[in-house]
This record gives C-alpha cells, structure tokens and sequence, in this order.
C-alpha cells in the first residue's frame, strides 16, 4: 500500500456492481433472478435457506436476513466474504476488476492545512455558520482505516454477560474480550467510519479499573471527534425514523438490541463540531433527534448545547431519565419502543 495514495471509497464503489462481484465468486448463477432482485442462500454466513440473502441490482445493495442480519454494499459484500477491512476490500476490487488507478486512488492524504487552535476546541466551540452543504472537516486529517482486525476475540466474558448484551449483538458489533496484543485484557469494541470502516478499536476495561488504569484506551492519533459509533448502520435506517444520540458504547449496544437499530453513540457527552455536521449530512429538515444522555451533571450538561445546536436544523426530543444516574442501558426493550419510537 502506498501511503501517500489513499483510496477513493465511493470511485470504488461506482465502477463496480453487485453483478460483478457475484460473478467474480462464481455465485450469480446460483441466484434467482425476480425483476430487479437476486435472492439465494447467505454465501457470508453460508446458510441453506434459498430466500435469506438478497441482492437489490439497481442498488448494488445485498442483505441477509438470517444470521448475519445485515446488508452493505458491494465493499462490505467484498470486506465480509473475505474477511478483511473495507480498505483492503476496496484494493482487491481495484485489482480484481482492473479499475483505473487514476479514479480511484487520491493523490495523497488531506494534509492538515492548519493546526493547534481549531483542532484542541473542537469539542467545545460553536460551529461556523455553513453557507454551503460543506464537507465535513476540521482541522487534521480523518482517522484512517485500520490495515487489520483483531480477531479471535471472545464474546463469552463475564463482563459482558453483565452488561445485559447477548452473543447476537455482540457478533452484530464485532464486540470482544481481547487476550492478547494492542487490547490485551480489554474489551475490543470496533469504531467504524461512516463508509463502515474501521478506524479504531477502543478497549473497555472488563469492570472498574485501577486508579491507574484509564476505562478506555483509544489507539494514539486517533480522534474519536470524527466519528459517530455505529453511524455507518445508522444511516441505513430509514429516513423517517428518529436517529438516537447516546454518550456510550454500551448504552448504544444496548438500545441496537432493543429493536432501536437507528441509534449512534459521540463516545462523549459533548458533541464535536464534525460530529454535529455528520448529522447534518445524514438528516433533513423533517428528520427527528432524540437526544439521551446519562443523567448526571456531565450529561444534562451536553445535552442542552446538543439540543440548542441540533435545533437548527432537525427535531430534537431530549429524553430525560427519571431518576439521577440513570442511563440508557437501564431502559427495558418496552421503554426503548415507547422512547424512540418517535418525537411528537
Ligand atoms: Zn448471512
């Protein structure tokens, strides 16, 4: 991988179809074909039923509705059959299909053009009037894929069994006790980009650390600013649906396995200017906010200037817990229906 190139995820995306990929693997012909739809057996999870895995051509979009329960695009398809990042799926379509390097390969990174003031607020200042639909940026570079995976991680822990999250979401999130390496002796929670990418791993430590010992340890250079978790599944949901805003992990995890799948966490309680103009990106002027954060000082804090900015520009409910300390994970599933159900 040449590290001044960096791979233009979308150019990737838009020279190949769904069609393709599915020949590359020999699989199109094992598929029904039924107007604009291709169904068969799950080749991810390599299930029987000829009806749980279906491909939408036109949308160059594929879901499983058994085990794996999710669906993607032709890079994920490419990432989940391989089992590898979406970054090196990418560069095996690029090589697979022949793409032109030119279109799909960026020059270099985006250099940060400035540093030091933008950057060390970013959590706490107001954004800058948008005139135009700007991309999102601040300062620096984005946080780049990760060239690996941290596999093997063990899903039966006693902490997360505690945590009240089943084997299923734990799979669903790709959520682990890690035994050895970067984590070791952590929890190994992948953060993915918005393109479904994943940037970071952060490391929960399994019950209450030492003093010494930090709760999360994030990789170093990463900025978790930049990134809304479970953002790039959020944005499958449809558009009609309340997005959930959460401070954590868990209680993200949590609200997902309640049935309340349209739900990203700011692994804070403060929201960052990038992170306020991903939401902008991904919602509409009907689009509706619920905004839940722990209900302690740090969270009722956070929540009033996510309302106040949020307000500008999409619904914003605040969901406030009834009782001091509480937090999304103790909602029951019925709670989490009523809750984000919607905003009146
Ligand atoms: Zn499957």
């Amino acid at each position: 991988m040449p590290k001044s190139k960096f791979v233009d995820f979308k150019a990737v995306k838009a020279a190949i179809t769904m069609e393709q990929v599915l020949e590359h693997y020999g699989l199109l012909d094992k598929f029904k074909r039924s107007g604009d739809s291709l169904s068969g057996s799950c080749p991810i999870h390599k299930g029987s039923n000829p009806t749980q895995f279906s491909v939408s051509v036109s949308k160059n979009a594929w879901n499983c509705f058994s085990e794996c329960k999710h669906g993607g695009n032709t890079l994920d398809f490419i990432a989940e059959m391989e089992d590898v990042s979406i970054l090196a799926a990418a560069n095996k379509a690029i090589e697979w299909f022949h793409l032109d390097p030119e279109a799909v390969y960026g020059d270099s990174e985006p250099e940060a053009e400035e540093t030091g003031e933008e950057t060390k607020n970013a959590d706490t200042t107001r954004p800058k009037p948008v005139a135009t639909p700007a991309p999102v940026q601040e300062s620096g570079a984005p946080n780049k894929p990760l060239q690996f995976r941290l596999d093997k991680l063990q899903r039966e822990h006693p902490y997360l069994a505690e945590r009240g999250l089943t084997l299923e979401t734990l799979v669903d999130f790709g959520v682990g006790f890690c035994a050895k390496g970067m984590m070791a002796d952590r929890i190994a929670i992948p953060i993915r980009n918005v393109e479904g990418a994943v940037v970071a791993y952060a490391g929960r430590w399994p019950g209450e650390p030492a003093e010494d010992t930090p709760k999360y340890k994030l990789p170093q250079g990463f900025r978790k600013s930049l990134e809304l978790f479970n953002l790039d599944r959020a944005v499958k949901e449809p558009s009609d649906k309340p997005l959930v805003l959460v401070e954590g992990f868990f209680g993200c995890m949590t609200l997902h396995q309640h049935g309340c799948r349209k739900v990203v966490a700011l692994m804070g309680s403060t929201m960052s200017a990038t992170q306020e103009e991903l939401i902008r990106k991904y919602t509409n002027a009907q689009s509706q906010v619920i905004v839940m954060l722990d209900e302690d000082d740090a969270g009722r804090a956070g929540r009033e200037d996510i309302a106040v900015r949020l307000a500008r520009f999409v619904f914003v409910k605040v969901h406030a817990f009834a009782e001091e300390g509480h937090q999304p994970e103790q909602l029951s599933a019925e709670e989490v229906a009523q809750v984000c159900g919607g905003v009146q």
